[in-house]
Order: C-alpha cells, then structure tokens, then sequence
C-alpha cells in the first residue's frame, strides 16, 4: 500500500539547514498496522506528515496504493487526501467553533455526500465511539479521551484505507489511552491500514511490528 524510496525531508530557517529524514525507504503492506518509535526529534511526525500528504520531501519517492504522489501539485495532493487517509493527532486537532457531530461530519462534507447519508453515517459513527450522548457539545466541554474519539470518528467516518496516527495516545490517561488503542486495532482487524507514531512500549505491542527510527534514519 505504502513504499517510500530514499526520502529525504530538510527544513531551511534563516541560516540553519535541520536534515529531519535521510535516505527512508520502507514498505507497507495493506492491512499492516506498523507502529513508528524513536526519541523526540528523530523525524517520526515528519515521516508521517510526508506519508498524510500533509507535506511534500526534498527529494525521493512515494508511492501509495500504486499511484506515485510525491510529485503531486498542492491541489492533487489535498484531494487524495482528503478522500484516502484519516489523520489522528496527539492533541486531537478538532474545530472548536464546531459540535461533536459537525466535526465528525466536516470529511463528508468536503467529498459531497448527500445530507441524508452523511446525518445516518455521523449518527453511526457516533454510537461506535460511544459519544452520541455528547453530539451537541462541543470539544472545550469534553473530556481528552472524549475528544480523541471524536477525532477518531472523524478520521474513519468516510471509510478511508489507511489511518495514520501521531501519538494518539500522548495526551490520554492510560485508561483512556487504552480505549484509543482498542478501536485503532478494532479498526485494523477490519481491514484498515494503520501506521502509528507512539512512545509507548505498550501501544507499540499492539502492531504488528516497529519502525525504529534514528536521527532522520531507518535503524535495526
Ligand atoms: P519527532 O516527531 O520525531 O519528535 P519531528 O519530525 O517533529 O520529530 O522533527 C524532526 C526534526 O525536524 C527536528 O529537529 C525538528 O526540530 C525539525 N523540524 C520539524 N518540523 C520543522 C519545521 N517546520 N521547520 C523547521 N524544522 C522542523
Ligand atoms: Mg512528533
């Protein structure tokens, strides 16, 4: 589903040149759910980003589910993902101007689905999660590990196959933490995609297998 040849990442501030990824190649297969570690600054949410079409590498190739997009315009690249990849993040990321269910619902919105259809997915989706008692609050009135399952939800309400995650557990209690990683690997025995930045021993056992990253590089 996944492969990256040689991708390097460097960022240019003012004078000083950060190399965050050098020479990255790896393949992920479909159906995998592959956990991303490494200490703090290695180039794990850069790898991510690159791999969410959040952001383009200074050189290299990527390739997903067989079409070649690390040489897609701006516009192309909002598009694929948009349509193919949720994103979760550490510190949920949800919009605060909007409720529970227009939140979950905002991805549905954006590939035109009919307003009926996307009121029944949301109302789905939101039963799954266990927060259709929450659906008018909005994300300043709820709990972290509330706010991550909405943030799942929306990640997942319009069906993608691949989930990419940052630390979803980084700001959980481990309670909650552990709710998070019962629905990403719920999500994954169903057939989703998922690669997973962690920190944690614990969430990492729950993939299928590590990527251990060093310094911007692949390590053993
Ligand atoms: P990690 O997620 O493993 O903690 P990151 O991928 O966030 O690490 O960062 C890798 C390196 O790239 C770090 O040295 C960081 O400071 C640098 N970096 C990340 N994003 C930017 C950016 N937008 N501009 C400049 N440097 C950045
Ligand atoms: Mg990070």
């Amino acid at each position: 589903m996944i492969t990256v040849e040689n991708l390097c990442k460097s960022f240019r501030t003012e004078e000083v040149e950060t190399i965050a990824l050098s020479n990255v190649s790896m393949n992920i297969e479909e159906g995998e759910f592959v956990a991303i570690m490494g200490p703090s600054g290695c180039g794990k949410s850069t790898l991510l980003n690159i791999l969410g079409l959040l952001d383009n590498p200074t050189s290299g190739k990527y390739t997903l589910g067989g079409r070649v997009v690390s040489a897609l315009k701006e516009r192309q690249r909002t598009e694929v993902r948009k349509g193919e990849i949720g994103f979760v993040f550490q510190s949920f990321n949800l919009i605060d101007e909007l409720n529970v269910e227009e939140n979950i619902e905002l991805p549905l919105t954006y590939l035109n689905i009919p307003k009926k259809e996307r009121k029944e997915k949301v109302r789905q989706m939101m039963q799954r999660m266990n927060i259709t008692h929450r659906a008018k609050h909005f994300p300043h009135q709820l709990s972290g590990g509330q706010q991550q399952r909405v943030a799942i939800a929306r990640a997942v309400v319009f069906g993608p196959k691949l989930i990419l995650a940052d630390e979803p557990t980084g700001n959980l209690d481990s309670k909650n933490g552990a709710e998070v990683m019962r629905l990403l690997a719920e999500l994954n025995q169903e057939g989703t995609t998922i690669v997973m930045v962690t920190h944690n021993e614990h969430d990492a056992a729950i993939a299928h297998r590590t990527i251990k990253i060093f310094d911007g590089k692949i390590v053993k």
